[in-house]
């Protein structure tokens, strides 16, 4: 497989582009070598410029769930597009969008559009902090919440540190309002809020977490989640950004029977364009500018072509049992995967819910974040590399999920469960 239009085209955007990325992890310095560069996808598929064809299991992180370039997507933002590209004044689609995001998510009373994850995130906790007027918080690790400078934020040196900036540029006062916890524990976090009594305004958490590789939620850990912010008088956030209407059509939350009482969303809701939304309680939202003293804004939010194509996507997971045929897919890869491994007589622990998954070179189960860094992570970028060389992309990171779609069929899921065969016998 010869990439030399890639390679081209990434010495030229070096030149230009800091790192050559407009988001870090498309680099490949997880991976080693270059990336590769696309303008072309279709169903389960990319192509890139150099016309080698893969089969796409990162599925530009989330969105693309019923298939890249799904018509009825592609025609939605076109007709919207006649009419458009922006108004700065309220547009139809949005009533019809916070409507259907409060159907499907009950817990959602009320929301409000953003322009990506990140602010979604961001303006959640700044709406918890002035609802409850309380300024710490507790995230754990290994959860992203977009590139919030309090988010932003690693452990401290002991389980009731506050945490430090994890990158420059933060400042450390930023950072000391954040309490950083180990995902899927409870002793730390009974630990936390004795003491910081009154002082936590919320929990954000990933209901499942997938951007450190994929943890899955411990029986009755999110349970314990929603009890202690209640007994406490802080708010629980569940960040739905990549599990929102992938796991469930009501998320996460719905799955596993959690009321949160704020959630953010993104990827899936914008079919593929700049999107993110925060939502819950009405009581809470109502603190929310005009109404209230939390302010949030956005010029592009609830941008009508954003939200034509995160309504079509919307409609057609609705429309059949999406939702039942993902959970086969996965299990269908999870299965044929551990098979390969086992045939290759090597470690790994594959971990999966639903359409998210995520292999480690292992023994151990992997729980959090300190599990996952006790992987084979050299082994992960032979795997990854092999795997890209015979035509399937997976995600350029031993620390991010992959995603299978709709638009996958069990040809498509039986090539890459032989090529992983293939590939996991050379490492
Ligand atoms: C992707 C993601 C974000 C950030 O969303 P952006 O649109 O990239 O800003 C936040 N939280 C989670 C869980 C995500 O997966």
């Amino acid at each position: 497989m010869t990439r030399t239009k890639s390679e081209a085209l990434f010495a030229e955007a070096l030149k230009y582009i800091p790192g050559g990325v407009n988001s870090p992890v498309r680099a490949f310095r997880a991976v080693g070598g270059q990336p590769f560069f696309v303008n072309r996808a279709a169903g389960c598929r990319v192509w890139d410029v150099d016309g080698n064809e893969y089969i796409d299991y990162v599925g530009t992180w989330g969105p693309a769930i019923i298939g890249h370039a799904h018509p009825k997507i592609i025609s939605a933002v076109k007709a919207a597009a006649d009419h458009g590209t922006s108004f700065g004044i309220p547009n139809p689609f949005e009533v019809t969008m916070a409507k259907r995001i409060c159907q499907l998510v009950p817990s959602v009373q009320k929301i409000r559009m953003t322009s990506s994850g990140t602010e979604a995130c961001m303006s959640a906790i700044r709406l918890a902090r002035g609802f409850t007027k309380r300024d710490r918080i507790i995230k754990f690790d290994g959860c992203y919440h977009g590139h919030v400078d309090s988010l932003l934020v690693k452990a401290g040196s002991g389980a009731l540190t506050f945490g430090n900036p994890d990158s420059a540029g933060v400042p450390a006062d930023f950072a000391k309002h954040t309490l950083v916890l180990p995902y899927n524990e409870i002793e730390p976090l009974k630990a936390a809020f004795a003491a910081n009594k009154d002082q936590i305004a919320c929990i954000i958490v990933e209901p499942v977490a997938g951007n450190a590789g994929l943890f899955i939620p411990k029986p009755g850990w999110l349970e314990f989640l929603r009890e202690i912010t209640q007994a406490n008088g802080a708010l629980l956030i569940f960040d739905e950004v990549m599990t929102g209407f992938r796991l469930a059509l009501g998320g996460a939350q719905e799955r596993f029977g959690i009321t949160p009482d704020l959630s953010t969303f993104g990827k899936i809701i914008g079919g593929g364009l700049p999107v993110g939304a925060f939502g819950g309680r009405a009581d809470i939202m109502d603190y929310l500018a005009p109404l209230g003293p939390v302010y949030q804004a956005g010029t592009l939010s609830g941008n009508p072509l954003a939200m034509a194509a995160g309504l079509a996507n919307l409609d057609e997971l609705s429309a059949n049992n999406n939702y039942g045929r993902l959970e086969q897919l996965g299990a269908l890869l999870e299965a044929g995967m551990k098979n390969a491994a086992k045939a290759a007589g090597l470690p790994v622990v594959f971990n999966r819910c639903g359409s998210m998954f995520c292999g480690y070179f292992t023994s151990e189960p992997v729980h959090n974040l300190a599990d996952a860094m006790k992987s084979d992570r050299e082994r992960f970028k032979k795997f990854f590399h092999g795997m890209l060389d015979a035509g399937v992309y997976l995600a350029p990171s031993q620390f991010e999920a992959g995603f299978v779609s709709v638009a996958h069929t069990e040809a498509d899921i039986e090539q890459t469960v032989s090529t992983a065969a293939k590939v996991m016998k050379g490492l």
